[in-house]
């Protein structure tokens, strides 16, 4: 089993264990567990996390995605879909402007994005970029964050350090 589906073990186990003494308050006290693992947002956000670069980056298209996963998960990953008709700096424009405007399962998928991309920057540099094209990234990913802002303290949290450590100003 690859490391993140034993985290995702753990973090059940570790769910199922704090909840256990509880029940819902329903008649039939139903674990209190059933709540939170059967909370179809945390579903939702970790199969269009595992999926939002499928339909940008491979032939994958959104029917395929609607069709295997439904209509809420082809959503999420539609809204975090770059148009790659588009010329590049346009591209990095838009989703500056539409970070706002997504759902608020699109911001975590982007938080949790620009998140990997920033850490993955700091790991090492891409082939062929200079240090003044890592640096512009952080910028460009600084103004896409702010309108990604009060959807997850703990994502947003770990990127403002980054920044922090970047000197790129909040
Ligand atoms: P790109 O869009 O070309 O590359 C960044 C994207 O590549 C990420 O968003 C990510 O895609 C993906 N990616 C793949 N591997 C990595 C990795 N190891 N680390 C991080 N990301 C990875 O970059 P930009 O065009 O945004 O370039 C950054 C900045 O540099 C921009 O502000 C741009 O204006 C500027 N620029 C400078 C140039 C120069 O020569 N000085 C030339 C071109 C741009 P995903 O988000 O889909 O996960
Ligand atoms: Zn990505």
């Amino acid at each position: 089993m690859n490391s993140d589906a034993v985290l995702l073990l753990e973090t059940v186990h570790f769910a199922a264990e704090k909840h256990r003494q509880q029940r819902r308050k329903d008649a039939e006290q139903t674990p209190y567990i059933n709540h939170p693992v059967g909370t179809k947002e945390s579903a939702y956000f970790v199969q269009a996390a595992l999926l939002h670069d499928t339909v940008e980056d491979t032939d994958t298209t959104p029917a395929e995605l609607e069709a295997k996963f439904g209509p809420i998960v082809a959503r999420i990953v539609q809204e975090v879909t770059d148009d790659k008709s588009l010329p590049k700096q346009e591209r990095k424009r838009q989703q500056v402007e539409h970070a706002p405007h997504c759902s608020h399962q699109a911001k975590l998928v982007k938080l949790a994005d620009k998140l990997y991309n920033l850490r993955d920057l700091n790991r090492c540099t891409p082939v062929g970029w200079t240090a003044e094209r890592v640096q512009e990234y952080f910028v460009w990913a600084r103004e896409v964050v702010k309108g990604l802002r009060g959807t997850s303290s703990a994502l947003e949290e770990k990127l403002d350090e980054l920044f922090r450590q970047r000197g790129v100003q909040l």
